[in-house]
């Protein structure tokens, strides 16, 4: 571990927040660029992009902006590296309000993800940097990450980081723990079924399932989504079909997608998942948390980039009667 023992931030740069948070994102910190392409080059080819944009993002941090934006008190808990990359990174989440206290200043570079833009899907390379310390480590020995996650009333987190975070949030957390489980990686089940509720999208449920390929038929998912023996809840979201809610006991109930036109889905995933969190901390069930989160992540699809998509709460539009 390459980390720096504590903190991190520039105590210019970090306010004093004293109230604990109602969602701490443990996740990843990157600095995307994305590159327009009309098409993915072929394996030893050369293209022209038609645009250059860098911007703050990865799951981690899309996912804790998401969820600020919808008016929730969010710590993040991740690391950058002691580069420009790294400082406009926790520039943009300071002036988010997010409390970056457990944002850790690494010797290794900010992570990096390359997006080639093929509107209105990405292909997407990345390199971890910063990202590989937040490991179950890293969460254990920082006072302000232990209580981050132990205090949170919310705890979300994804794959873009270390595993062993996974095992350290579900060891602290005392509040609702939330895995989407992205980018797709098999999850040890040991660590998985510690978590209250799983988002997966029908890719990242079939390899947590094992299985060859994506499921097809809702029927198919919600039969994949049984052959887990998850004892949480799961929400596998299924793009522009929407989603299913598969709860623990009970029927499974799709949500339909807020028709839009879509212009750039990325960071869709991520605002469904801090939505969903804000719904919850609304006091919706599972079902309704769903509902809500759909209309958020559709108003991020008719945006474009991943951070600058993401609505605030009175951005998305009520819920049609
Ligand atoms: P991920 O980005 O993680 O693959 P999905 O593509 O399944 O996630 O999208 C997450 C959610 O975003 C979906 O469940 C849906 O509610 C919403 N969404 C995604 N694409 C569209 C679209 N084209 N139109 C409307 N809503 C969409």
């Amino acid at each position: 571990m390459s980390a720096r023992p504590e903190g991190g931030v520039t105590p210019a740069l970090a306010p004093q927040v004293t109230a604990p948070p109602e969602v701490t994102v443990v996740g990843s910190l990157n600095m995307d660029i994305r590159l327009t392409v009309d098409r993915i080059p072929r394996s030893g080819e050369t293209i022209s992009a038609a645009g250059l944009k860098r911007s703050p993002g990865g799951k981690g941090a899309n996912q804790a902006v998401a969820a600020a934006r919808l008016g929730r008190r969010v710590a993040m808990v991740g690391a950058v590296g002691d580069d420009d990359a790294g400082r406009a990174i926790t520039t943009r989440l300071v002036a988010e309000g997010l409390d970056v206290a457990s944002v850790a200043i690494s010797e290794q570079p900010t992570g990096t993800a390359v997006i080639l833009w093929e509107q209105p899907e990405s292909t997407i390379v990345i390199e971890a940097g910063a990202n590989g310390d937040v490991d179950e480590q890293f969460v254990d020995s920082r006072d302000a990450a232990v209580r981050a996650v132990a205090d949170a009333q919310v705890v979300l987190c994804q794959c873009e980081t270390p595993l062993g975070a996974l095992a350290a949030v579900t060891r602290l957390a005392t509040g609702t723990t939330i895995l989407n489980p992205a980018p797709a990686v098999p999850v040890p089940t040991e660590i998985r079924d510690r978590f209250d509720v799983l988002v997966p999208n029908r890719f990242e449920l079939a390899t947590l399932a094992g299985a060859n390929e994506a499921p097809g038929s809702l029927a198919d998912v919600v039969a994949m989504v049984r052959g887990l023996a998850f004892p949480g809840d799961v929400v596998v979201t299924l793009g522009a079909d929407g989603s299913v809610v598969v709860p623990r006991d009970g029927l499974p109930t799709p949500v339909p997608a807020v028709r839009v036109d879509a212009i750039d889905t990325t960071a869709a995933g991520d605002s469904f998942c801090a939505a969903l969190a804000d719904g919850l901390l609304r006091g919706e069930d599972l079902v309704g948390a769903a509902r809500w989160a759909a209309r958020v992540a559709a108003v991020t699809t008719t945006r474009d980039g991943a951070i600058e998509s993401l609505p605030l709460a009175d951005e998305v539009p009520a819920a049609p009667q």
